[in-house]
């Protein structure tokens, strides 16, 4: 693709030191174009900038990572790591903050659908919705242990999931500005962060919390089961109009199921652009997919970076030109790994990923248009593999994984995380006897510069092993 005078060059994975370099041949004129919360376009708000000036402020683990060489991924990544400049930019222009948590996807629809207030300014109004939950990233991408030993100051220590590291970050009170609300998730949800959400629930002047059921496939009980949470996500449209002064009518909620759909299927594409024809690598396809759950804080200037990324990869598909040979070790990956360096591992050594279960189907899953909207989102959630059993989460997997006929599959676990600690053997021992091919199975270890000796030799001889099969 061409923006000015630019073209892409080759596509590759590239390293940190290269994408400095590359970016010196980026035009200025270029870099004017992007800009979060469009149509601003505000000097504050531009986000294309190298991957060198976040592991200036902090997130060093980008020096170790791969790359997609691509204008749109060079978007991707300053995007998603200005994410809290952004947040506290959108408490400036007079947006409201939503912290929603637990539940990955349904409820951001709901708080991203309330537009701005009548009158208000065009950068002001209506709301931002995050999710906290994502904070776990941010122990590896700083390799700092520094929120994860506040959540133990604080009474969660290491036998628990890393996503502790939200219960740091709000006691600190820097890593996004206090939310206006805090919308959570419980019941149904994972042991870990409910531990998680009844601390913060004690920093935060008021929680509204979200029953959520487990799922259940039989037709009598699934009506009582969607009418439920229809009903709690009424109360949470009643919190959102107190906040907002805004009334939330259908019309917004359409436009936001929308939204959110168009989302979901130009990620749809885009991972089977990259899982299919290796366009692109496994670290952004990882990071796309966990953008259909908030956007990053502002779902439509994401939506344009994911509809430049899919444009990129058709192009490539045209070409014939990928990141990745096909010729890679096909591997299914299930939970997501929160060390991103994993990825770029496997991929270095002749592997390439061509199926994912990240725990976040509920927010991949295309929502109903045809029924009233907050059926749609209940059902949306129901269809999560945040919920319900392991096996159902298997039977999920299994389906992509046949489909893109996996040579092998890595189960990478959290040490202490309560849907992981025994659900790792039971979804690796379901695969097996369905694919009838080796799986890996490990705990991602601490935050560190390097994956650690161990992880590495047993991916090293997984890797051997699939190669022997072949
Ligand atoms: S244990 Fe699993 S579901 Fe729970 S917070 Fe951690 S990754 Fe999420």
């Amino acid at each position: 693709m061409s923006w000015f005078d630019y073209q892409d060059p080759t596509p590759a994975r590239i390293t940190f030191d290269e994408w400095d370099d590359l970016f010196q041949q980026i035009p200025d004129e270029l870099i004017d174009q992007f800009h979060y919360f469009p149509p601003n376009q505000e000097a504050w708000s531009k986000y294309l900038f190298p991957p060198q000036v976040f592991a200036i402020y902090g997130a060093r683990h980008l020096r170790r990572l791969k790359f997609d060489n691509s204008l749109a991924a060079l978007r991707l990544w300053g995007f998603v790591q200005n994410e809290i400049e952004r947040l506290f930019r959108a408490r400036q222009v007079g947006k409201k903050v939503v912290a929603v948590m637990g539940d990955l996807g349904p409820l951001a629809v709901i708080v991203n659908s309330v537009a701005a207030r009548a009158g208000s300014s065009k950068d002001g109004g209506g709301c931002v919705a995050f999710y906290p939950d994502c904070w776990w990233w941010t122990p590896f991408a700083m390799e700092s242990k520094v929120l994860l030993d506040k959540a133990a100051e604080l009474g969660i220590g290491d036998a628990t999931c890393f996503s502790r590291a939200a219960l740091g970050a709000f006691a600190k009170h820097s890593y996004f500005p206090d939310p206006d609300l805090v919308i959570a998730a419980t019941g149904a949800s994972c042991d870990d962060y409910s531990g998680v959400e009844s601390l913060v629930a004690k920093m935060v002047p008021e929680v509204v919390w979200v029953e959520t059921p487990l799922r259940r496939v039989e037709p009598e009980a699934r009506e009582r089961v969607e009418r439920m949470v229809v009903e709690e996500y009424q109360r949470v449209l009643k919190k959102l109009e107190e906040l907002t002064g805004v009334k939330v009518t259908e019309a917004m909620l359409q436009q936001g199921i929308r939204r959110a759909n168009h989302l979901r299927r130009l990620t749809q594409r885009l991972k089977e652009l990259a899982y299919g024809y290796g366009v692109f690598p496994a670290l952004e396809t990882m990071v796309v997919e966990f953008g259909c759950l908030h956007g990053y804080s502002d779902i439509v200037e994401w939506t344009a970076i994911v509809e430049h990324l899919v444009q990129t990869g058709e192009a490539r598909l045209a070409a014939g030109k990928t990141v990745l040979a096909l010729d890679s070790l096909r591997i299914g990956w299930v939970t997501p790994p929160a060390d991103p360096l994993l990825l770029c591992y496997v991929e270095d050594r002749g592997a390439r990923i061509v199926a994912s279960e990240y725990v976040i189907n509920q927010a991949l899953s295309l929502i109903d248009e045809s029924v009233p909207p907050l059926l749609g989102i209940a059902r949306s959630l129901l269809t999560g593999s945040l919920i319900g059993t392991s096996r159902e989460r298997a039977e999920m997997f299994v389906t992509a994984a046949q489909g893109r006929r996996a040579e092998g599959v890595i189960v990478s676990g959290i040490l202490g995380g309560s849907h992981c600690a025994m659900e790792s053997r039971l979804i690796g021992d379901y695969i097996k006897q369905k694919l009838d091919i080796p799986i890996l199975e490990f705990d991602v270890a601490p935050p560190n510069k390097a994956i650690d000796r161990q992880t590495q030799t047993r991916i090293d001889a997984f890797l051997e092993l699939v190669r022997s099969r072949r």
